[in-house]
């Protein structure tokens, strides 16, 4: 049990972030859920999920493309033995058309967001005697998709910084992992189906099908509960000594 553990989780009032959120609630960890809004339904989340679990759930608002935003997350929610890097976005665009405002939001929160709060959430792992870095990169932080170049620089770059913080923590009960997910039915990408269906110019049934699970062999996207019971595992013993690597739950994309 994660109980006496505090979880904070960037970007989880929605998709894989909520989904861990509610796993490590369910099996004890206090809960920092965070968005950059900071609306009604956001603290109403707070206060269900707590009310469900018996928890401690804290909402904090903090703009993931903010740096000092970043570090101000970890330095609220008090104490962080787990952190999970989750807040993610997407753009779908040819690289010649990819808007500059987008390649920085992207860049931003997909990977610096991961450096700024593993930096300060570390030295409370430390002090703590235990941690848990966990960092939802992605199948594309293993390989790559024409049209998506800002957010698949973003997840290697997250996957090599995950590597990093777990050599230098290798000596401390600190483990650092990433988590590689296929397609997972979120908002997110729900989103881009549109998108996608443009540049490829087919229908949008089409686009799932052909362009989206095409990658996956499985033809069946992955779960958020598939990639929370992930992250759970990941703060168990069994998983003491697995650091540095990626989990990658993807239906067979990465086998290819
Ligand atoms: P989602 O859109 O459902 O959730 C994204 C969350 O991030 C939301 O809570 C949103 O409020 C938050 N967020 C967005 N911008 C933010 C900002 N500036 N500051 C703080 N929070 C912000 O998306 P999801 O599919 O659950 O994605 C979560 C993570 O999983 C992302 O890093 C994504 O790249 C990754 N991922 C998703 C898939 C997939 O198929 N859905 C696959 C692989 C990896």
């Amino acid at each position: 049990s994660l109980a006496g553990k505090t979880a904070v989780i960037t970007g989880s009032t929605s998709g894989i972030g909520l989904g861990i959120a509610w796993e490590l609630a369910r099996d004890g960890a206090n809960i920092v859920l965070n968005s950059f809004t900071d609306s009604e339904d956001d603290h109403a989340l707070a206060a269900k999920i707590a009310e469900e679990t018996g928890v401690k759930v804290t909402y904090i608002q903090a703009d993931m493309s903010k740096a000092d935003q970043c570090r101000a997350l970890i330095e609220k929610a008090g104490a962080c033995d787990i952190l999970v890097n989750n807040a993610g976005i997407q753009h779908v665009a040819a690289i010649d058309e990819f808007p500059t405002e987008k390649w920085d939001a992207i860049i931003a929160i997909n990977m610096n967001s991961a450096f700024h709060t593993t930096a300060a959430a570390l030295p409370k792992m430390r002090k703590a005697g235990w941690g848990r870095v966990i960092n939802v990169a992605s199948a594309h932080g293993l390989r790559a998709s024409p049209f998506k170049s800002a957010y698949v620089t973003a997840k290697h770059g997250i996957v090599g910084m995950t590597k990093v913080v777990a050599l230098e923590t290798a000596k401390d009960p600190i483990t650092a992992n990433a988590i590689c997910p296929g397609y997972v039915l979120t908002p997110l990408v729900e989103s881009q189906i549109p998108d996608t269906a443009k540049e490829y110019g087919i229908s949008e049934d089409e686009a799932v099908e052909k362009v989206i699970l095409a990658k996956q062999p499985s033809k069946e996207f992955v779960t958020v509960e598939q990639i929370a019971g992930i992250a759970k595992f990941l703060c168990s013993p069994a998983a003491d000594q697995i650091t540095g690597t990626q989990m990658v739950a993807d239906g067979g994309w990465t086998a290819a």
